[in-house]
């Protein structure tokens, strides 16, 4: 049994009881974590605000071992992002950002540059809303990346030769690259040296300065073989930007 204080972000809030909702957290130092906000419904609620979707708040959380609720003691607001999702776009993208990270992170474990990563896009993304497609793309990259699904595309998966700038590559039914010279005849397309270089660079820059290095058009080939990679590893499919079962799976 423990009460803990972190930084965390409200991903979805819902009813219990009369009084009660239950709210799913992103927080900083304890991964998601599911807790019950008791008379969160009341007029006078000491939660106030700070239980809609899209909010950063500093948390006191009391956790038994033995539940998979917690007990959201008290919070504070921090900063709100509930503005921004006024605008059904940043709703529609950060919806399915808040159902891939649930998909992908465990609860309770802790991984706080998942944390950062998800904050820091929800910066930019209230910033600039015009590129909530590349903050998408990039929020996408970092997920994978930081549950050990990113594959290298930095060189060959065969002869490790690393690609050179305008270099064609083959994509492997792995999601690795090949060079010309170790493909195969069952590739599963081709990738230029733009494609892995926006890859490349999301993984070495922050947010802001990615919405500003790579347009929209010149992203359309990574985003598809990334939601690929995702449906691979989560075994789902998509349809209109929403994870759904795939036939025959469950
Ligand atoms: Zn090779």
């Amino acid at each position: 049994m423990s009460l803990f204080e972190t930084e965390a972000l409200i991903l979805r809030s819902y009813n219990l009881s009369e009084a009660d909702k239950i709210v799913l957290l992103l927080t900083e130092e304890h991964g998601l974590v599911r807790g019950v906000a008791k008379g969160a419904k009341r007029l006078k609620s000491q939660f106030g605000g700070s239980l809609e979707p899209f909010t950063i708040v500093k948390a006191s959380i009391y956790q038994k071992e033995t539940s998979e609720l917690a007990s959201i003691r008290h919070l504070e607001l921090i900063r709100s992002y509930f503005g921004s999702a006024s605008n059904p776009e940043f709703l529609h993208q950060f919806s399915y950002l808040v159902e891939m990270l649930i998909e992908f992170a465990p609860p309770n474990d802790p991984n706080e540059r998942l944390y950062r990563m998800t904050k820091v896009c929800l910066e930019s993304a209230s910033e600039n809303a015009g590129s909530l497609e590349i903050v998408g793309l990039y929020f996408e990259i970092w997920l994978l990346k930081l549950c050990g699904f990113l594959p290298d595309w930095s060189h060959c998966e065969v002869c490790r030769t690393e690609f050179s700038r305008d270099e064609r590559s083959t994509l492997q039914m792995n999601f690795n690259l090949r060079c010309d010279k170790c493909k195969q005849s069952r590739a599963d397309g081709t990738l230029t040296g733009q494609d892995r270089e926006i890859m490349l660079s999301a993984q070495r820059m922050g947010p802001a300065k990615f919405i500003r290095t790579v347009e929209n058009a010149a992203s359309k080939n990574v985003s598809v073989i990334l939601r690929r990679m995702i449906a691979h590893v989560l075994g789902r499919e998509f349809a209109n930007g929403k994870i759904v079962k795939a036939k025959g799976y469950s």
